[in-house]
């Protein structure tokens, strides 16, 4: 057991390994521990102790703790300094570590090694007393040492000197001098050196004197360094302010600088001055009074928190962000609707309603400029260009432009920002956007709204309203900045797939602009026009190395892709550009029209000529290139046998083919429904069932054996394939009772026909939506006869009228005729149920 007279310190220590920082007694000092038998003593001796004396550790100065426990220990330093954790703040970013905060009590020597993991326990012998920390001196005391005696009075004078030259209305400044009036002498050499400017060899030099007198001579030098340093400063600064900055970068050679005195808790030189540099810019970033105050605020403490406190690069990155923003920068809107129609049509074929209301909207704006109209929600399949609309936007107001992607943000603080009292605490996607495009007028584009999620952590479609909100957005409040930042004059866009999952508040601040698929033509017109241009341009090649007829586009746009967008395709000729690419590059051909893709290319790599300018990419090269047609014109290979019927959906991401079949087996009349269905549907296929039964007999429908009731002694089971999606909605309706009567009557549905229409139990059929979507998916399909609703009639006038040249429209306001039109030859019984829908 070590002695010291009055505190006892125990006799065995946990070890800290430290090669960074040394500690000395009567100082406090912080320490970053990452490395594994630290962090061991930490979470299993410091965080679980529960008395005072757990929190006693020793710090062993000098001495690398290895990467990995497994690892053995290097020589440790002898002598250390036994301290007391009065902190301890854990944090995972950005890795796992603690910091602690040590108060140094006495040295200590390492007498045996007890055991070395998890962590380092030792023998220790105390070397210091430990009340000479604690009772102050008695002048005549030490002055009866001699020699002793003499130089301690001599550190004293000293410390009192460079007490006189600094300012005592620096809080470190103050308690230095409280210190040195209340400590005894023999406390000083440690106290001192761990206060002023000193490496930590120096600080290392002083923890190994074991005898006073040493510990003196050490520090002393120290000590007056310090001082003369001091008085150069001083002396320059009498010769001018302009001449401080000269002296400064000496420091490093070793003199001390201006504000050299590094008192523990005292921001470092170069800090000070990014401080400095940080106050400039705060006053410098035109922000609101509300906002410049809380900076002012902010910034003060900063100026008095040590630098390795956790809170500081907080508050710092606080202040780093508050400066960056634009609070008053903004662009200057050029807007000229004539140009502003120019750039669209330059920039998108077609989707020319669209384009006519984004111009309607923009030629508002220019005539009134605070407008506080209902923000624009493009709405449509994915690949249809809303997003890039809304770039093209941006650019005809020279505005800039930032995309929010929204897609499965769930958390409310995504949009407002986390409070800066949790650790890791970032602004929200708002104002980051903000500070990335510096000004305080951009275009943002809210990029599918429809995806929004919710949870636990608050819905963030109530943080999006207030963003929308014109009554409210000038003065939005974000979490993590906690001042109001004006965003009314951000431009917002949104784009979603579909409407029907945007929350209603929301949804209520927007105007919907609907923008649906396109054509074949459309494709292969904006294909030419755009994206093979614009891919060309991305893959380094030209239209003089590269050319894709039409013939080409319009195989790529039926076999490879499915989709109501053009996304996928464009992707495609990514695809083309790059086989391509590697030919041009290599010298060598690609696959024409001429030369047979059955060349393997070492065969012509011994040519290795260079290509044949342009490249063509016929049908041959295309498989060459993107492999076997992943989509083949299936319907009318699926028509073949009794029991199935096409018909169209809608869904997100645009218009679908939808197979209807049927099949019946000896049973107890029940129905069997599979392929995810939602349960719309299973009414559907109800109503369906029921309305057929009731007019088995007008359609002359039988069971298995020739019965009238075409459920007797039968089971039925309707399958809708493609079992992935689900399906739901009114709209299959027609389409099943097409089935199961071909099902039921044993003849065939004309293999070029597909429906869309919900059906009542009474044989009506009522309109729809997504029309337009619906019949460019039976188009892509290669269907030929559309059968839809009468009172959706209407809706055929938005077609293409190159869709309307080619499809058949069959419209139907009952059963009865649904039946006629998807049979070849009609269906026998036309007639009765004619009048008694027109009863209705
Ligand atoms: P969305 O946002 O609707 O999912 P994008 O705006 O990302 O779709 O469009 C995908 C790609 O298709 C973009 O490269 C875009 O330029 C192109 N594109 C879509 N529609 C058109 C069009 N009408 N004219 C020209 N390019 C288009």
């Amino acid at each position: 057991m070590a002695s010291g007279d009055g505190i006892q310190m125990p006799s065995r220590l946990p070890l800290l390994l430290s090669h960074e920082a040394v500690l000395l007694p009567g100082s406090s000092a912080r320490f970053t521990v990452d490395s594994p038998r630290n962090m061991q003593l930490v979470s299993q001796r410091l965080l679980r102790g529960t008395s005072l004396k757990s929190t006693i550790i020793g710090v062993l100065p000098n001495t690398r703790d290895p990467q990995h426990d497994t690892d053995g220990l290097p020589t440790l330093h002898k002598i250390g300094t036994a301290g007391i954790a009065v902190q301890v703040v854990g944090s995972n970013w950005p890795k796992p570590h603690y910091t602690l905060l040590i108060t140094g009590l006495c040295r200590f020597s390492v007498t045996s090694l007890l055991k070395d993991r998890p962590f380092v326990l030792a023998e220790v012998e105390q070397l210091d007393k430990l009340e000479h920390y604690t009772t102050p001196i008695t002048e005549g005391a030490s002055s009866s040492e001699g020699e002793l005696g003499e130089l301690s009075l001599k550190f004293y004078q000293a410390a009192v000197q460079l007490l006189g030259m600094l300012d005592m209305s620096v809080p470190a400044v103050a308690k230095f001098r409280r210190l040195l009036d209340s400590l005894p002498r023999e406390a000083l050499p440690d106290v001192v050196a761990s206060m002023i400017r000193t490496s930590n060899k120096e600080k290392l030099q002083v923890l190994d004197a074991l005898t006073l007198e040493e510990r003196f001579k050490r520090a002393l030098p120290m000590l007056t360094r310090q001082i003369d340093g001091l008085k150069l400063l001083q002396k320059t600064r009498k010769t001018g302010p302009e001449n401080e900055k000269r002296v400064r970068p000496v420091r490093k050679g070793g003199v001390v600088s201006g504000r050299q005195f590094n008192l523990d808790e005292e921001p470092e030189d170069e800090d000070g001055d990014d401080i400095a540099a940080l106050e400039k810019k705060v006053h410098g970033a035109k922000m609101p009074d509300a906002a410049l105050r809380v900076c002012i605020k902010e910034l003060k403490r900063l100026k008095k928190m040590p630098q390795s406190m956790p809170e500081f690069s907080l508050t710092r990155n606080y202040l780093d962000l508050m400066v960056e923003l634009p609070w008053s920068k903004s662009t200057k809107d050029c807007l000229d609707i004539q140009a502003a129609r120019t750039l669209l049509d330059n920039d998108h074929y077609a989707m020319d309603k669209l384009k006519r209301r984004v111009l309607e909207y923009l030629a508002v704006r220019q005539l009134k400029t605070s407008l506080k109209g209902p923000i624009i929600c493009f709405v449509g399949p994915p690949g249809v260009g809303k997003t890039s609309v809304g770039r093209s936007i941006a650019r005809t107001l020279g505005r800039e432009f930032h995309r929010i992607a929204l897609g499965g943000v769930c958390d409310q603080s995504d949009i407002r920002g986390h409070r800066r009292t949790y650790v890791g605490s970032m602004p929200g996607r708002i104002i980051n956007g903000l500070k990335t495009v510096a000004v305080n007028n951009p275009v943002f584009l809210l990029d599918e709204v429809d995806k929004l999620g919710k949870s636990l952590q608050g819905d963030p479609a109530a943080a999006l309203l207030e963003v929308l909100d014109p009554e409210q957005n000038h003065s939005f409040t974000d979490h993590y900045l906690n001042v109001a930042f004006d965003l009314s004059q951000v431009l917002f866009i949104a784009t979603a797939n579909t409407t029907a999952t945007i929350p209603p508040a929301l949804l209520d601040r927007m105007e919907v602009l609907q923008v649906p698929g396109y054509t074949r033509e459309e494709k292969v017109e904006i294909a030419h026009r755009h994206l093979i241009p614009n891919q060309l341009e991305q893959h380094g090649l030209t239209p003089q190395q590269l050319h894709i007829p039409q013939d080409t586009t319009q195989d790529i746009i039926s076999s490879y892709t499915r989709e109501a967008g053009v996304r996928s395709l464009e992707r495609k000729f990514g695809a083309i550009c790059r086989a391509v690419a590697v030919k041009v590059a290599e010298g060598h051909r690609v696959a024409t029209t001429d030369v047979s893709t059955a060349e393997c290319p070492s065969q012509q790599g011994d040519k290795a000529a260079p290509p044949e300018m342009p490249i063509v990419i016929d049908h041959v090269a295309l498989r060459d290139i993107l492999g076997p047609p992943v989509f083949e014109m299936e319907v009318s290979e699926r028509l073949t046998l009794p029991g199935v019927a096409v018909g169209l959906a809608w869904t997100p991401l645009g218009g679908e083919i939808l197979f209807v079949e049927a099949s019946r087996m000896e049973g107890e009349g029940q129905l069997t429904l599979t392929g995810q269905l939602g349960d719309v549907m299973k009414e559907s296929a109800h109503l369906a069932i029921s309305w057929l039964r009731a007019n088995a007999k007008t359609y002359q429908l039988t069971n298995m054996v020739g019965g009238p009731d075409p459920l007797e002694g039968t089971d039925i089971h309707l399958h809708f394939p493609a079992g992935a999606v689900t399906k739901d909605g009114p709209s299959a309706g027609v389409t099943i009772v097409t089935c199961l009567a071909s099902l039921f009557s044993g003849r065939l549905v004309r293999s070029d026909v597909a429906m869309t229409g919900e059906i009542t139990l009474r044989g009506l059929v009522l309109p729809v939506g997504g029309i337009k979507d619906k019949v460019l998916a039976a188009h892509r399909a290669g269907v030929k006869r559309v059968i839809l609703p009468k009172r959706n009639s209407k809706d055929l006038e938005e077609l293409p009228a190159n869709i309307r040249a080619d499809l058949d429209f069959v419209t139907a306001a009952n059963l009865d005729e649904v039946l006629n039109a998807a049979f070849d030859g009609g269906f026998p019984g036309a007639g009765h149920t004619h009048t008694l829908s027109s009863k209705l």
